[in-house]
């Protein structure tokens, strides 16, 4: 393995990689580097997300760019605007030593004015997103006409979201003897085109799935019913009390539903998806960095890039179509040499996919079990009073209380007291998974058991008088239901969301509680009403008068 010495960096570098603790290079870095150093050709890399593809492109281009010259000379295109700003952060770190540099982040959502003020001070790299740049250029405020370099990153992204135009109308503008890159996770055909159109004779390199197989990532499966997945993950979640870690789901309604329904349950998640607004991606990757959420629920889109260290597990609500997006995925636990823990929720028939995506990383799966309610109970007990031993007792402040609740409980044996403050805080998942079935599916699926929803006669039926037109989804009501349960294990069925009414489902215990709690209540200055529904379907053709 080379240094970074070796790679022909200079000291101004070398002295920033060795303060960032970056020892040795990584395989697409110790590819890419030399090469940029040496040669102003064109260049084409792939490489598997989290592999240090940033550094790859930036530590070069930072050693060539002439700082003396006050002439935007590289401009790194990113498909988001996280992506930008992460690159821009990193590109301000890798060059600390080289003081003249300047580095301007430019990115649709945020004040142009702002923007345009930052470049008439001079900016010699300019990292942004498709658009904003584009309509930069068209103002006269950002000039291309001198670039040198051109980069673009997480190139099959912005294909994906469709900045094929913008692309194309930002490189018109661009000199014809500027070197392009193209850096990317995969290789879609239509990536090879635009390839072919923008970047010609390019050297290729590509470390895509070589160190895949040698990684420190566990892969794990579980097969479940269809049905059952949310299940699974609810119990594997509660089995590994210290989860922190990223949920894939397929689409972007999976996605809200998947983290809607965590979030009622108590867990402490929240989704990631393109339907947010950049405020709201922002808030919730901020609270998933700092670890106030333990399960960010994510598209991979949304997800793509995003660097977060630590994760203890991925979880794959679904087995990925294509192999590389399960490479990418998993890709994000178990870096820096830390151990991880990919898993995948599978039903019976998608064992061909496993198959295939087992061949491409290089390793077989292993095959897990749910466990069992009575195993996660156990495990939370351990849980709890491991909790308990490590507490930091604030003697002087509960010293107060103590010889009155010394005197309350002195009747009991320590046998009692310890059996009384576990039950406590226990009792919730010993009632909920009382009855737990058991949710593997080994051969055959297992016949006649319908799972807890389906069985009507535990569920009553509500009526509650808001719908789509309130700008309720499934999820707000789900939320809505069990604020007011004030009980996360209470069951709750299944909704039919209305545009002027809705119906939900809820344990036939809670009936009296449902109707009690929800009454007087408002929302957005509307009073709730609720009552039991008659029939157990919805009655659709009541809509017009519901009202
Ligand atoms: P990619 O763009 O390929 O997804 P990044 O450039 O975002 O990957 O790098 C992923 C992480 O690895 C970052 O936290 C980065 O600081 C770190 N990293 C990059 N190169 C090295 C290296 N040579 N040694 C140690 N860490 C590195
Ligand atoms: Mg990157």
């Amino acid at each position: 393995m080379k240094t970074f010495h070796e790679l022909g960096l200079e000291a101004e570098i070398l002295n920033v990689l060795d303060e960032i603790k970056f020892v040795n290079p990584t395989p697409i870095q110790e590819q890419a580097i030399p090469f940029l150093l040496e040669s102003n050709s064109n260049l084409i890399a792939s490489a598997q997300t989290g592999t240090g593809k940033t550094a790859a492109f930036g530590l070069p281009i930072i050693q060539k760019i002439d700082s003396n010259i006050n002439q935007i000379q590289a401009l790194i295109l990113s498909p988001t605007r996280e992506l930008a700003l992460q690159i821009a952060k990193d590109i301000t770190v890798y060059s600390k030593y080289e003081k003249k540099l300047k580095t301007v982040t430019v990115y649709g959502g945020a004040s142009i004015d702002t923007q345009i003020r930052e470049l008439s001070r001079g900016a010699h790299i300019v990292v942004g997103t498709p658009g904003r740049v584009l309509d930069l250029i068209k103002r006269k405020r950002l000039i291309v006409g001198k670039l040198r370099f051109l980069v673009l990153d997480e190139a099959d992204e912005m294909l994906n979201m469709g900045f094929k135009d913008e692309l194309d109308a930002i490189l018109a503008g661009t000199p014809d003897n500027k070197q392009n890159l193209l850096f990317s996770a995969t290789m879609p055909p239509e990536m090879e085109r635009i390839a072919k159109k923008y970047i010609s004779d390019a050297h290729r390199i590509s470390v895509a799935k070589q160190n895949i197989g040698a990684s420190t990532v566990k892969h794990q499966y579980y097969i479940v019913q269809a049905r059952d997945r949310y299940k699974a993950i609810k119990r594997l979640v509660d089995y590994n009390t210290d989860i922190y870690g990223i949920v894939f789901c397929r689409t972007r309604m999976e996605t809200k539903e998947v983290a809607d329904k965590l979030m009622a349950d108590g867990y402490n998640a929240d989704a990631l998806h393109g339907d947010l607004s950049q405020a709201q991606r922002d808030y919730v990757m901020g609270r998933f960095r700092k670890k106030q959420i333990q399960l960010l629920v994510a598209t991979d889109v949304a997800a793509r890039g995003l660097d977060v260290d630590n994760l203890s597990h991925i979880i794959n609500y679904n087995l990925p179509d294509d192999s590389e997006i399960y490479i990418h995925r998993s890709g994000r636990t178990g870096r820096a040499g830390k151990e991880g823990i990919s898993i995948s929720i599978m039903h019976l028939r998608e064992n061909s996919k496993l198959r295939s995506i087992e061949k491409m990383v290089g390793k077989r799966f292993e095959k897990k079990e749910v466990p069992q309610g009575s195993e996660i109970c156990e495990r939370q007990l351990f849980h709890l009073i491991n909790k308990m031993q490590n507490v930091d007792i604030e003697h002087e402040r509960i010293a107060p209380f103590l010889p009155a609740i010394y005197k309350k409980l002195e009747h009991l044996s320590k046998e009692e007291i310890i059996q009384g403050f576990v039950s406590m805080e226990f009792n919730r998942f010993l009632d909920y998974y009382k009855n737990a079935q058991d949710l593997n599916v080994s051969g055959r699926p297992e016949k006649g058991k319908e799972p807890f929803q389906r069985n009507k006669g535990n569920l009553q039926r509500f009526y509650i008088n808001l719908g789509t037109k309130d700008n309720v989804g499934v999820g707000d009501l789900l939320s809505l239901v069990s604020k007011n349960l004030r009980n996360r294990e209470a069951k709750i069925g299944k909704v039919d969301l209305l545009k002027t009414f809705s119906f939900f489902e809820v344990d036939k215990k809670y009936t009296d509680k449902i109707l009690s709690s929800f009454k007087g209540k408002e929302f957005n200055g509307r009073e709730i009403f609720v009552q039991k529904a008659e029939n157990n379907e919805p009655k659709r053709r009541n809509k017009r008068r519901s009202r």
